[in-house]
Parts: structure tokens; sequence; C-alpha cells
């Protein structure tokens, strides 16, 4: 009873290990395998049972032959899997088995006509030969012709045993063709360098060499006691080949992952050198650069070996006042953070620098990527002036002045300060453009503008809201009057004429004022006030200022006209 103990215990391990791996490995021939050793074992197992009855050693033997010649066919079957439709595949094994089990069970309990026995013996042979023709692919040559050659000779050999003896081995007959065909299928999984599937062809060559021994009458005495002594080690064998083929599928998949990671790391670096943006891998603790792409090298003109003693905040170029204004008016950058960076030739440029963490030569470190946004930045500033400026002044235009009026009047309110806001509309324009013609009256307005601008302070706003109409606003004044004084100084700058190609012009303007928050709590009141006390200023008599609180203009400035202007008032009265 020891001996089959043994044995069932080391079946039992190798139940158990291909139980493991089929959980744990993806390759579908682990699952055939553990299925294929359960059944092995259970027909161990049936075999192990002693002192059965005299009527059930026929049950007996026909459970054995039953389960192991399964157990074979599963086997097979697991070679087969990854070539061809699983259920395809298992209902020709099911075919196989069946057509064999119901021959030679049905011979183990009955005494069958030998003429139907060798047709039963053909049938099976057919099926066998027609599974083996059908399902194993055309580029397996050499084990197909061997296998079919095995279906062909060992058909006819098993004909003439049915037809010239009692067959009465004809169980462990069907069991050594089934061996056979696994041993020559395991041949193909041999692979350069893999010992695992030799190892199973000669486990299953053996095994089926020694069921052929066991079943032959008339061996030596020797030969026999060493079939009795080792007649279980095939079966080993077959185990330890697939054992084999776990450790040779673990090595594989480590050479291939390694082959994959050799291959990413190519990808990386090509990407990496290649990269059009300039890119650095720097210390994650102390921030050192490790190294530097191409485009770092060609864009900053730094070497490699420069870089190397240096760290990001060495390229940077600490923040200013016009960096600053120059940031405010743009968007956030998306992603990462917009610094400054300067070149080695003290080039300064706008950079959107995004960090990644990375592992670099087997340590923490961060993979760098500045994105030059100069150009864009340039652009994007450009735009938003043009969107905010008039083109022939340069001066800002309605949009923006509503925005500041709008700032100026929250200042005002919480500093509890006074804001005057004043429309300046320059007198008989229209004259300048019908007599001078466009090209001087755009010179003309120019030179207002710049004579403007020059008497507002740079806390303050002068825009040009209309084709010959300026608007100024001017925060901090203290009482409604000093709103006079910027008035006076804004008429004053018109006293000397404007010089122009063809000679001096003398220009004079009407001012309209309104004054936060004595006149008006509301920006949009504080426009049309001024707007009309400007009017007001025009009808009475142009170059002069006009207030909202006042009904009648108070400020009249006559200063000597020229003789462009007498000119001028001359056509305006026609
Ligand atoms: P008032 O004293 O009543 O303001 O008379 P005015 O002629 O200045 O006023 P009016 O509104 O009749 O004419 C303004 C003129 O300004 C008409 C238009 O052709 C001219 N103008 C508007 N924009 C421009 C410009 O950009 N360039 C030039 N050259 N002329 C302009
Ligand atoms: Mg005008
Ligand atoms: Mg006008």
């Amino acid at each position: 009873m020891q001996g089959p103990i043994v044995d069932l215990v080391l079946l039992m391990l190798l139940v158990l290990f291909f139980g493991l791996q089929q959980r744990r490995r993806p390759q579908v021939y682990f699952r055939f395998w553990f299925a294929g050793w359960i059944l092995v074992f259970f027909s161990y197992v049936v075999w192990a049972v002693q002192d059965v009855p005299e009527t059930l050693v026929r049950v007996q033997n026909a459970i054995c032959f039953n389960f192991l010649l399964l157990g074979v066919l599963t086997f097979i079957v697991s070679l087969v899997a990854s070539e061809q439709g699983l259920r395809r595949i298992i209902l020709s094994g099911l075919a196989i088995a069946g057509s064999v089990m119901i021959i030679v069970d049905t011979q183990e309990f009955l005494v069958i006509p030998r003429l139907l026995l060798v047709v039963g013996v053909l049938v099976c042979q057919g099926i066998v030969f027609y599974s083996a023709y059908t399902l194993l692919p055309q580029r397996w040559t050499r084990r197909r012709g061997m296998i079919l050659t095995i279906c062909v000779v060992y058909g006819a050999a098993l004909l003439a045993y049915v037809l010239m003896t009692s067959a009465t081995n004809l169980d462990t007959a069907a069991v050594v063709e089934a061996l056979l065909c696994a041993a020559v299928l395991y041949s193909g999984s041999a692979r350069r360098r893999n010992v695992s599937g030799w190892a199973g062809t000669v486990g299953f060559a053996a095994w089926a060499g020694f069921e052929l021994l066991s079943i032959h009458t008339g061996n030596s005495p020797s030969l026999d006691k060493a079939l009795y002594e080792f007649w279980n080690f095939p079966k080993y064998f077959v185990g330890f080949s697939m054992i084999l083929r776990v450790f040779e599928d673990t090595a594989d998949d480590k050479a291939r992952m390694a082959e994959t990671f050799r291959d990413l790391y190519e990808d990386f670096r090509l990407l990496y050198n290649t990269h059009p943006h300039p890119m650095w891998i720097r210390d994650d603790l102390k921030g050192w650069l490790l190294t530097a792409n191409e485009a770092a090298l060609k864009e900053y003109g730094y070497s490699m070996e420069e870089f190397q003693t240096m760290r990001m905040a060495d390229l940077e170029v600490p923040g200013d006042t016009e960096a600053e204004e120059f940031e405010s008016m743009l968007d956030e950058p998306t992603e990462g953070a917009r610094v400054r960076h300067r070149h080695k030739d003290s080039r300064v440029v706008w950079v959107n620098v995004v960090e990644r963490e990375i592992m670099y030569l087997g340590k923490k470190a961060r993979l760098v990527i500045a994105r030059n946004v100069t150009e864009r930045l340039k652009l994007d500033r450009e735009l938003s002036y043009r969107a905010q400026h008039d083109v022939l002044t340069g001066l800002p235009n309605r949009q923006l002045l509503e925005e500041r009026l709008d700032q100026c009047l929250q200042s005002c309110r919480v500093e509890e300060r006074r804001a005057a806001v004043l429309t300046i509309d320059v007198d008989h324009f229209k004259m300048i453009n019908d007599t001078y013609g466009h090209l001087v009256g755009d010179e003309c307005l120019k030179e207002v503008a710049a004579r403007l601008k020059s008497k507002i302070r740079k806390v303050d706003t002068i825009a040009r809201t209309g084709g010959e109409e300026f608007t100024a606003i001017v925060s901090g004044l203290s009482k409604a009057s000093d709103a006079e004084k910027v008035a006076a100084s804004l008429m004053r700058v018109f006293e000397a004429p404007v010089e122009l190609a063809f000679g001096a012009l003398g220009v004079t303007v009407s001012i309209g004022v309104a004054v936060y928050p004595d006149d008006a709590p509301d920006a949009t009141t504080l426009r049309r006030l001024s707007d009309e006390a400007m009017y007001r200023a025009k009808r009475a008599g142009r170059n002069r200022a006009a207030y909202a609180s006042d009904k009648a203009p108070v400020l009249d400035f006559k200063k000597p006209e020229t003789s462009e202007m007498s000119r001028r008032s001359a056509l305006s009265a026609e």
C-alpha cells in the first residue's frame, strides 16, 4: 500500500501545483494540465483501491482506464488549444474519448463479436485521423505527418491485434496511442534552449513504452522486475517537464519584460532627444540639472557640462515691474508656471515650465519641459493692446476708458475722493479736414492727443472716445473746483498753434466737466453730464469749458486768434 500512497501524494502535489499556476498565469495550457492531472489522479485513486470484490474488478478497470484516457487526451488538447477554437477542440476530444470508451468499456463487460470490434476500431481510428487532420495546423508539418502516420500504422497494428488475438488489453492499447500522440505534440513545444518540450516528449514516449511492455506477455523476469519498480517514473517525467515549463515561462516573461523596458527606454531617449522643446532631467532633492536634451543645448547655448553645474533657478530671471505688468495682462498658463529664462547670450525669453516626477538611473528625479511662449505672449499682448487702444493716436479707446472709469469710481468710493470726467471735443474739426484733407486732419488729431496726454498724469486716463472727441478721467481731486484747474491746463496746451507739415494751425477745444460724487454717483450719468456740458460750451461759443454743476459756461479762454483761426471762423460763419 506504501507504493500507491506515495504515488497519490505525488500526483496530489502535481494537481495542487498546476491548480495554483492556472490561477496565476494567463497561458491556457496550465488550465488543461490542472484538469489532466486531476483526471490522472482519480484514475490512480481508483486503481489504488485494493481487495475489490471479484464482481467489481471490471468496473474498477473501466474507471481507471476512462480517467487515464481522458487525462492524456486533456494533455493533448492543451497543446492544440492555442491554435484552434476551444469549443471545436474539446468537442473533438470528447468524440474521440466517447467512441473509444464505448468500445473498450463494452468489451470489458460483454463479448463483442470480432467483426463488430473491427468495425469499432476502424470507426475510432477514423475519428482520430479526421480530428488530427482538421485540427492540427498545416504549418506543424512534421508533427502533423507523424500523428497521421501513427493513426494509420498504429491503427493497422490495432486491427491486427483485434483480428489475431482476443484483444484483452484494448484499453491499454488505446491509452498507448494517446500517449504516443502526446509525445509527438510535446516535441513541438520545445523551443530553442527550452528543454521542457523534449522532457515531455521523452516522458510521454517512455510512458507509452512502459504501458506497451506491461501488456506484452513473455517479458524476461528481469524486465518484468524493472517494469514493476519503475513503471511510475515516466508519468513523473511528464509532470517534471510541465513544471520545467513553468520556470521557462517565468524566464521568458522576465526576458520579454526586460526587452520591453529596453524598447521603452530607447523610445523615451529618442523622444527626449528629438523633442522640439528644451527638456532637462533634474535631481529631485537639490535641483541640479543631470542632463539636457538637444533642443535645450541649442536654444540656451550652454554645453551639457555647463548645464550639469547649474540648477533650473540659475536660468530664471527674477520678476520686475515690467515683467509683472506684462504677465498681469495675460492669462494664467493652464499647466505649470510661466517664468522668464535667460539664455547664455543674455537673451531673455518667456517660458511655460512643466515638471513631472520620473525615475532616472534608479533615483527619483524630475523631467522639466520649457516651452518658449515669448512670441505667443507678444502676439497676445499686441492683440489685447489693439482691442483696447486707438490705432491713430495710441490712446486708450472707449472700451478701456469705461473699464478704467469703473475702477476709478470704485476706488474713489472706498477712499472717499473725487474724480472728474472731462469730455474734450476739437472745435470746427470738420473744417480742417475739408480744407487740408484727411491726412492733415489725422496729423492734427495725433498732435491734439499728444498734447492732452502730456497734461494727464500716468495714474489718470485720456482716451479717444470719438472722431475728434477725447475723454479724460482725473482722480484724486480733493474739491470739485480742482476739476476747473485740470480743464484750464488742458485748454492751455492749445495756446500754441499746432505745427504741421504745411505750417502752423490754431486749434481750440471745448470741454465738458462732471465731477464724482458732486454731479452724479455713477459712470453713465457722469459721462452724459460731461457730454451735455461740452455741448453747452460749444453753444456758448467754443474754446471754453462748461460744468455739469453750472448751467452756464464759466470758463472762457479767449486767446489771440491766429490768422488761420480767423479764416476758419469766417468759413464757419458762412
Ligand atoms: P464742432 O466744433 O461742433 O465739434 O465741429 P466739428 O466740425 O469738430 O464737428 P463735427 O462732428 O461736425 O465733425 C467732426 C469731424 O471729424 C467729422 C469727421 O470727418 C472728422 N473725423 C472723425 N474722425 C476722424 C479721423 O480719424 N481723422 C480725420 N482726419 N477726421 C476725422
Ligand atoms: Mg468737433
Ligand atoms: Mg465731435
